[in-house]
């Protein structure tokens, strides 16, 4: 561990779950840069943090000095990635360029910065490289992993891309498997999708799929407490983690809790059916992840699914409310 503050650069710091972890990481004393192009991301969620960080608004893919940005860097987070999981079955390229091959030069800038001493790596990964397990809660040994979304399968090779680069130039990695984040500053997911509709017609909700599916959700206060934590004590040269609760909900619970927190009354739900019951194409119907080995590292969650969409629900609300997200 070097001397005096950690210095860490957050690759899509300006994001929903990279802000909030940007507010971590200053809390616990580190000096951050940010690097973000802010193709998702949005300055404002790091304008109260603004003098206390150094903001690169640079691409991973083309030629963003990378290598300069990784000068004195200790620590990387991971975070920056087109997380659209429904893009991919309209655009196939998206998500090989932005999740694979961002990742690609940021591990080539990693092992060329310090050849001897390269910066250690926390990856965001995704519950979606698991595809439609057949062991639920799936465990962070289930295989074999057959994403079926472009997303997925593009999470899944960033993933190997780093196992590889983490043995061949002792790059120390872990990767994180997300289950469904929620919580303020997120600008996509399915709070954020019903409180638009809602916005626009408060009388009826369309919802996708059969509102059969089951997911886990985790709040962000929580997500990246665990990414922290687990970064922190990592003794080992590569470690996987799924991060999230150890419960689900079932998507048809969802909608009360939107209409709940913005204060509506009675309100038509529609179900489109979607795409065999799921909510689209390349849309994991049952996901719920084993999360003892995160919790064997001594984080806990605070908050279980239900709790974390209740509360995610009234932070979107009184956030979106006066913005123009
Ligand atoms: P987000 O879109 O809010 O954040 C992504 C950030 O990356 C944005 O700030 C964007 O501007 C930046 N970015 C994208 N491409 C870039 C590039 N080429 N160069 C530099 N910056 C770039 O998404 P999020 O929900 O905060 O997701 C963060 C991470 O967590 C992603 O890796 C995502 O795959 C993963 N994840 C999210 C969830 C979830 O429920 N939100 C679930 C599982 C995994």
């Amino acid at each position: 561990m070097p001397m005096g503050k950690k210095e860490v650069l957050v690759t899509g710091g300006a994001g929903f779950i990279g802000s909030h972890l940007v507010d971590l990481l200053l809390k616990k004393g580190c000096e951050v840069t940010v690097y973000d192009n802010l193709s998702s991301g949005r300055r404002e969620f790091l304008s109260h943090v603004e003098d206390r960080i150094t903001f690169l608004e640079r691409d991973l893919v083309g030629d963003g000095d990378l290598v300069g940005a990784l000068e004195g860097v200790d620590h990387v987070y991971h975070v920056a990635a087109n997380p659209d999981v429904r893009l991919g079955a309209d655009d196939t390229w998206v998500s090989v360029e932005q999740n694979i091959l961002a990742t690609y030069n940021l591990l080539e800038a990693m092992r060329k910065v310090r050849p001897d001493d390269p910066p250690s790596l926390s990856f965001t990964s995704t519950s979606t490289v698991y595809g439609n397990a057949t062991v639920l809660p799936t465990p962070e040994d289930y295989g074999p992993l057959m994403p079926i979304s472009q997303y997925g399968a593009s999470k899944l090779a960033a993933e190997a891309l780093i196992s590889a680069f983490s043995d061949n130039f002792s790059i120390r990695s872990s990767v994180f498997r997300f289950a469904n984040v929620v919580g303020s500053r997120s600008t996509h997911g399915i709070l954020f999708d019903f409180y638009h509709k809602l916005q626009k017609d408060p009388s009826r909700l369309e919802i996708l799929g059969d509102g059969l599916q089951r997911k886990s959700y985790i709040h962000v206060s929580d997500c990246v407490e665990a990414v922290y934590h687990a970064t922190e004590v990592q003794k080992t040269p590569f470690e996987y983690y799924n991060v999230g609760t150890a419960d689900y909900i079932e998507i048809r619970d969802i909608p009360d809790i939107v209409v709940s927190a913005m204060g509506l009354g009675d309100v038509e739900y529609v179900y489109t059916g979607g795409h065999r019951g799921a909510g689209w194409k390349g849309d994991v119907k049952y996901m719920s992840l084993a999360v003892d080995k995160i919790l064997s590292t001594g984080w806990k969650y605070r908050l279980n699914s239900r709790q974390s969409l209740e509360r995610a629900a009234s932070e979107l609300v009184s956030e979106l409310r006066d913005s123009s997200i």
